[in-house]
């Protein structure tokens, strides 16, 4: 698997994300990167927020707006054709967020028509850990795991 790098940017949106958000519902949205020859990894560059239109519940959170098509293709624009699509985030209210099985089904559902990169990304953001894992195949491997620092 590849190297993953979070911009810091991202890295605060995700802890503001930690400390506002209730948990009581799920949201989530897409990750957005680009590869880095320099590193030869991947940065995670930008995420969507849930726009209106996402349905939202206890345990579950359906990307439905097209907002996120949206916000891909201006970055898509805007970055010369260099960031594209890696995978999608969620929230788990969870301390240390653990996937579901309906979780890994969905990863590798999108994996196999996702062709932007050899491999996605996908990541659940919990109450004090967050963790990134990369899909490639059916593989699913835990590659970035973050936390708010005790912040909660
Ligand atoms: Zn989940």
């Amino acid at each position: 698997m590849r190297k993953l790098i979070i911009e810091r940017d991202v890295e605060e949106k995700i802890l503001n994300i930690q400390t506002t958000h209730s948990f009581k519902k799920e949201i989530g949205g897409i990750l957005v990167g680009t590869y880095d020859a320099e590193i030869r990894g991947m940065r995670l560059t930008d995420i969507s927020y849930p726009f209106k239109g996402d349905k939202q519940s206890r345990f579950h959170f359906y990307r439905k707006s097209d907002g996120h098509q949206e916000l891909m293709d201006q970055l898509w624009e805007k970055s010369n054709h260099t960031k594209a699509y890696l995978g999608e985030w969620h929230t788990h209210d969870q301390k240390v967020p653990i996937p579901s099985k309906t979780d890994c089904d969905t990863w590798k559902r999108i994996t196999k028509n996702n062709n932007n990169f050899d491999e996605s990304y996908f990541m659940i953001i919990g109450r004090t850990e967050f963790i990134i894992w990369a899909t490639s195949g059916s593989d699913i491997v835990e590659v970035y795991r973050g936390n708010s620092n005790g912040k909660k």
